[in-house]
């Protein structure tokens, strides 16, 4: 049963400063989480987790994170920058990303961060632009299509990422001509897997090909990152990953093919962005108007510019009305902020317990890919971000925008 992370009377007293809209953030949740998934792989004596950036970039976050012994997973200059000014530098960041645009492999070697290249021709854009540093990944597309239990698939063959396994041998070759002492895999197949199994799968098809790269060019890997892809339970009605279950799965993996193979060092990564966060980020919203005429609508104060993925993806966000948690959901309704865009709803004929203007609603699951996939559309302006201390204060970790924000590169000099 999801929850939300305030009771209502906290509620009352955070909007008398804060205004809604706002994402909210729970401190404890987070670093329970963390020190849970920290023990799923305590077994592999180089395990860290690399906290995929995007999904939620604020740095008190990052800080909470880091503590707990995360690094970061960056794909920009600008991820590169946040990583840097939240205090986490050097191995402790992964540069994941693809496309690179120049300059950005110059300032991720300055900063000491791991590569990981998604492309062989980004060996020599490499080269020519900063050298090729001594530890170096690269991401691999086995291509097909990759199934999991319960139905759960995707299509690797179609997807924009990483070398086939031709280019990754002889990426490696080349890469070690190139002065490259450090080497690592890395691949990403499945977004949001609610399974246990999609780790231990990945994990077996990673270390076959570790052991494969081991005897065809005499590379012996030192570190394989499972990238992200452990997803959250967004139904009500779905079970969660057991992350105990899937660090076995990719333990007993590792000895089956790792440990024969003389590669019982090799430290697994991992680069998860949702399953660190979007079950312990609430978007609490205002109901505003409701609306009677083919079907019934309730308005509220947030919009797809504060949480897009219902408005993208058609993805499910389970939604509460404050106060009204336990009462019958007996009135069916589409949940709409103000885009002047259709898709912009929240919910399409949702049953919930009749809302009132005035009545606060939780969106659930959206502390990560929530906030930062945020735009401006239309003028609506990004929300601010809360963090819910482990006393239970709260303390605004990001202010809302302001309309000279959203003014701020428009030039009204020579009208
Ligand atoms: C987005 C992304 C992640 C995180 O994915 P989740 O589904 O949030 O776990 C990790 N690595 C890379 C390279 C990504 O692009």
């Amino acid at each position: 049963m999801k929850r939300p992370m305030i009771s209502k009377e906290e509620l009352l007293q955070i909007v008398k400063d804060h205004p809604t809209p706002f994402h909210i953030y729970d401190e404890k949740g987070i670093r329970e989480n963390c020190r849970a998934l920290k023990k799923a792989f305590g077994w592999n004596k180089g395990y860290k987790e690399f906290f995929a950036v995007k999904a939620t970039p604020n740095p008190y976050i990052l800080k909470i994170l880091h503590e707990e012994g995360c690094g970061t997973d960056c794909a920009s200059f600008a991820e590169l920058e946040l990583s840097k000014r939240s205090g986490i530098t050097g191995r402790e960041i992964m540069f994941s990303s693809n496309d690179t645009p120049e300059g950005e492999f110059s300032y991720a070697k300055e900063l000491g961060a791991i590569i990981n290249l998604d492309d062989i021709s980004l060996i020599d854009f490499l080269d020519k632009e900063c050298g090729v540093p001594e530890v170096i990944c690269c991401r691999y597309n086995p291509g097909g299509v990759y199934k999991v239990s319960n139905g759960i698939m995707d299509n690797p063959e179609d997807a924009k990422y990483g070398m086939t396994k031709a280019q990754l041998m002889e990426a490696f070759t080349r890469l070690k001509a190139l002065g490259a002492k450090e080497f690592g895999i890395h691949s990403f197949l499945v977004s949001n897997t609610v399974t246990n199994d999609y780790y231990p799968m990945l994990s077996r098809t990673l270390f076959e090909l570790a052991v494969e790269v081991k005897e065809k060019t005499g590379v012996a890997v030192s570190f394989i990152n499972l990238s992200g892809g452990v997803g959250v339970p967004y139904l009500p009605d779905q079970t969660a990953n057991d992350i105990f279950a899937i660090g076995e799965g990719v333990r007993k993996a590792f000895e089956e093919i790792m440990v024969p193979a003389g590669l019982g060092d090799v430290a697994i990564y991992t680069e998860l962005g949702r399953y660190m966060l979007a079950p312990y980020g609430q978007l609490i919203t205002k109901v505003i108007h409701e609306k009677h005429i083919y079907k019934d609508y309730v308005g509220v104060d947030a919009c797809a510019a504060n949480l897009m993925r219902p408005a993208m993806y058609r993805a499910y966000h389970h939604i509460t009305v404050f106060g009204k948690e336990d009462a019958p959901c007996d009135y069916k309704c589409d949940v709409t902020g103000s885009l002047c865009e259709n898709n912009d709803k929240f919910a399409i004929d949702r049953l919930l317990p009749r809302p009132e203007i005035g009545d606060y609603m939780c969106i659930y699951d959206a502390g990560a890919h929530g906030f930062s996939m945020g735009y401006n559309y239309n003028g609506k302006l990004r929300s601010a971000e809360l963090l819910l201390r482990e006393d239970r204060s709260v303390k605004q970790i990001r202010r809302a925008e302001t309309v000279e924000d959203y003014f701020a590169t428009l030039d009204f000099g020579e009208l």
